[in-house]
């Protein structure tokens, strides 16, 4: 197979550049499927081992969005751990730091009321635990997700069909019909169908061989 390249999917050259700062010359399969389905509009279920790259496959795309458009909160990432919201939200930071970015991590065992003071600056990019997420939701009617345009499930299978649904609703309730969604996770077959009736089009799949 031909070597894949950043430049051959319509991203930014500064994304490129900020990529080769942490070492990320060239893309992973998986990024390389998606993101070029990301940027144009589709939403997208994407699986691959864990280590693949499922992390910039979403945020290198949502990055490029936002510096064309940078207002109100733009991307809500949801995730089934604290850990993982961090490790997300650094990734976020490095690629994102020549345009500002502002994120914030919304998870448990931090004070709701700092947290609270986080989001009404309006950070590009809130990575979140549904259960911490849903609190604020429930606590501060002013809170407001409605200019949101990307929702990022990572580990879609952990965070679907289990313990969180009642969160998972309730956050899905204050977010715009109008918006792209992308679940990455590292297995998809036995919520496949599950992720398809929840995002209710027509995504593009992306399944990596198991040996990617
Ligand atoms: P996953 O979510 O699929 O488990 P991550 O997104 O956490 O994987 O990525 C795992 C590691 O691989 C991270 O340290 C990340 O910086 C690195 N990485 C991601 N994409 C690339 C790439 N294209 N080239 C080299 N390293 C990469
Ligand atoms: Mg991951």
């Amino acid at each position: 197979m031909d070597k894949k390249s950043f430049s051959d999917l319509n991203l930014n050259p500064w994304i490129i550049r900020q990529c080769a700062t942490i070492g990320v010359k060239d893309p992973t399969p998986i990024q390389y499927h998606c993101i070029p389905e990301i940027l144009k509009n589709r939403d997208v279920i994407g699986a691959a081992k864990t280590g693949s790259g499922k992390t910039l496959a979403f945020a290198l795309p949502i990055l490029q969005r936002l510096c064309e458009d940078p207002y109100g909160v733009f991307a809500l990432v949801l995730t089934p751990t604290r850990e993982l919201a961090y490790q997300i939200a650094d990734q976020f930071a490095v690629i994102g730091k020549p345009m500002n970015l502002k994120h914030c991590v919304i998870v448990g065992g931090m004070d709701m009321v700092a947290q609270g003071r986080e989001l009404a600056k309006k950070p590009h990019i809130v990575l979140a635990t549904p259960g911490r997420l849903a609190d604020h939701i429930d606590s501060d009617e002013t809170l407001n997700f409605s200019k949101i345009k990307f929702l990022v499930l990572d580990e879609a299978d952990r965070l679907l069909g289990g313990h969180f649904d009642e969160q998972i609703r309730t956050i899905f309730k204050v977010l715009p019909k109008a918006k792209q969604t992308l679940f990455f996770s590292a297995t998809i077959t036995e919520t496949l169908e599950k992720l398809k009736e929840t995002i209710g089009t027509d995504p593009f799949l992306y399944e990596a061989p198991a040996d990617v």
